[in-house]
């Protein structure tokens, strides 16, 4: 039996991760799994009852547990908290804990909603992109960083480091991911300039060599970014580092227009990971039943995917949110004339109708 732990979080995560686990049930029951579901507490939530962000019982779970799906952590009644018990720190200690290194973000815009995104329908009706994001090493942990006075001036600086034993396990993630989608990896750097980017270059392209069935190119980060937003379908499969990976995820993510549909991955070297929408906890909506959990619901798709090793229940997850969509059927985040408005709620209900039989 495979553990999941499911961590709602606050805002709207409790409602949002609560249509995903009726999803979860019926593709459970439609493909004979068998999950052992654990609660737990995280973020704000787990501050207002056990005093921290990241509680000890939380993290005992999420060590034994195959995978994991949270909802999202935040609101304004924990702004005025001192760093370490705020609900991002529950965050990032999960992230820390479990040793996820590797980040896989998905920019997916279903043909039915082109409309909201800001580029033409044409340039991304249909997008499917994965960027593969290293988690856990580059400019954002390397050593030296600091300020300090040089020359009767302050200076700040910060180091981008990789091995390529961090290098390798990340470019294998990629290539593993784009096995099972398009077989195209487009590995960004920026190797004219800064030399942890000509390790990095060597050293994916020494890992492709156990790939010959996956096509592996390379891209400059400045020409990748420009690539996104003239013709984002061009690509299957990104890999990158850290601070890159940061910013064209989130560039990648815009082209949707539409926060509301893309989920996440952490996974760590176990195979084991965090699955999440990539948005917060929409604290303006919740509680009024009209948050979108398709991301959350796609999230799940995920960890089935990637965690769990159910192709077939990924797919049969992510072809009810294409049916839900051809219904017309939509959230007041992705509305536009002529389609029927729905709450979570329904939504949900709508994507366990739509699993099949
Ligand atoms: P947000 O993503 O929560 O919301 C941004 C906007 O998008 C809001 O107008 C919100 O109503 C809307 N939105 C978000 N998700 C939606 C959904 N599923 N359906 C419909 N509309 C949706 O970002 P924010 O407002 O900057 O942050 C709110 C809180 O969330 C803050 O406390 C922040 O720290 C936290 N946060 C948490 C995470 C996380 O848990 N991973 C990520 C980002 C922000």
């Amino acid at each position: 039996m495979q553990r999941i732990l499911v961590l709602p979080g606050d805002g709207i995560g409790p409602e949002i991760v609560k249509e995903a686990l009726k999803v979860l049930d019926r593709v459970a029951e439609l493909e004979g799994l068998e999950l052992g579901i654990d609660e737990g507490l995280i973020g704000g939530a787990a501050y207002d009852a056990a005093g921290e962000p990241y509680p000890q019982a939380t993290r005992e779970i999420a060590r034994e547990a195959d995978a994991i799906l949270l909802g999202a952590v935040g609101g304004p009644q924990y702004e005025a908290l001192e760093r370490s018990k705020r609900p991002e720190r529950g965050l990032l200690g999960i992230r820390a804990d479990l040793g996820l290194f590797a980040n896989l973000r998905p920019a997916i815009l279903y043909p039915q909603l082109a409309a909201a995104s800001t580029l033409r329908p044409e340039v991304v009706a249909g997008l499917d992109l994965l960027i593969v994001r290293e988690l856990t090493g580059d400019i954002y942990f390397g050593q030296p960083r600091g300020v300090e006075v040089r020359n009767g001036q302050r200076v700040g600086f910060n180091t981008a480091v990789y091995s390529e034993t961090e290098i390798e396990r990340i470019a294998r993630v990629g290539f593993d991911a784009a096995l099972k989608r398009g077989r195209r990896l487009c590995s960004v750097d920026k190797a004219n300039v800064l030399e942890v980017s000509e390790l990095w270059r060597e050293v994916v392209t020494r890992v492709g060599q156990d790939y010959p069935e996956v096509e592996l190119s390379h891209m400059y980060v400045d020409n990748a970014a420009m690539q996104l937003v003239r013709a984002p379908k061009q690509f299957d499969v990104m890999v990158t580092g850290n601070i890159f990976g940061d910013i064209l995820s989130d560039e990648a993510s815009m082209l949707t227009g539409s926060i509301g549909m893309l989920p996440s991955a952490s996974l760590n070297a176990e195979g084991a990971g965090l699955y999440e929408p990539i948005h917060g906890s929409a604290p303006d909506i919740a509680g009024q039943d009209i948050a979108n959990p398709i991301a959350t619901v796609l999230s799940v798709a995920m960890l089935l995917r990637h965690s769990l090793g159910h192709e077939a229940g990924a797919r049969r997850i992510e072809d009810a949110v294409g049916r839900v969509l051809d219904q017309g059927l939509r959230t007041a985040d992705i509305h536009s004339e002529g389609a029927t408005l729905v709450g979570t709620t329904a939504m949900g209900d709508a994507l366990v109708a739509a699993l099949g039989e």
